[in-house]
């Protein structure tokens, strides 16, 4: 009798990505089904997931025989054959899978896998990219983009906001930015609000449009 996969996440794909992506699942507390046309990497991760098989997900036959149309959440993360990883998001589509997750390398490949069905994707490379180059380039410790205009980033509490209570500067008429959090060196965070006071070496999480949080951190 086959292996029933009910509330199990799919993830196909346990390359570097797929692989980092179903052990968290599973660190998070989730089930996870890994698939792999690769029988060695098949191998190396059973017994780190649920259940892990080894099937070419290109075929809906091969994805119906594992017990795909069991799952609820699928993750395609084929990345570098765009053509499987293609053909995989359709099979899944076909299915039924109501939740499908695909990794995408280029624009045009997330456009193509949104068109076969994937009803997210996502962009690794091209958001690392990003990051490390804000990271690289100014004053951020991390970056992160909400969506194509508003982000979140880290720094050290610049000195001419040392001192006085956020509500006093005029950060928010100058700048347009918002600090969201701060901690002090060896501390935690907390929220910041209009009397919070910054001191030399606390780190501030600010939020804001790109265009000004970039203008923000990138100043002298
Ligand atoms: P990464 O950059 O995250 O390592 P890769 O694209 O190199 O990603 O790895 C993708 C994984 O997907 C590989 O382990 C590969 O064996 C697997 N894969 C590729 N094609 C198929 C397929 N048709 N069916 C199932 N797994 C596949």
């Amino acid at each position: 009798e086959r292996v029933r996969h009910e509330g199990e996440i799919i993830v196909i794909g346990l390359g570097r990505f797929g692989s980092a992506l179903a052990t968290t699942l599973i660190e998070l507390g989730y089930e996870v089904l890994g698939v792999d046309s690769n029988p060695e990497i098949v191998q190396n991760q059973s017994g780190n997931l649920t259940h892990v098989v080894q099937a070419d997900t290109t075929n809906v036959r091969a994805l119906r025989q594992i017990g795909a149309a069991d799952a609820v959440t699928a993750v395609v993360c084929i990345g570098t054959g765009i053509e499987a990883s293609v053909l995989t998001t359709a099979a899944l589509a076909d299915l039924g899978v109501k939740n499908i997750w695909a990794k995408a390398i280029t624009e045009p490949h997330g456009h193509i896998l949104r068109r076969v069905g994937a009803h997210n994707v996502v962009f690794p490379e091209a958001d690392m990219g990003q990051r490390v180059a804000h990271l690289v380039t100014g004053q951020l410790l991390e970056f992160l983009a909400l969506d194509e205009d508003f982000v979140i980033g880290e720094l050290a509490a610049p000195d001419e906001l040392i001192g006085v209570p956020l509500g006093n500067t005029n950060l928010r008429a100058q700048y347009k930015v918002t600090v969201v959090c701060v901690k002090p060196a060896g501390g935690q965070f907390t929220y910041a609000d209009r009397d919070t006071v910054l001191s030399k070496s606390d780190l501030i999480v600010i939020a804001g449009h790109r265009a000004d949080v970039e203008r923000f951190s990138e100043r002298d």
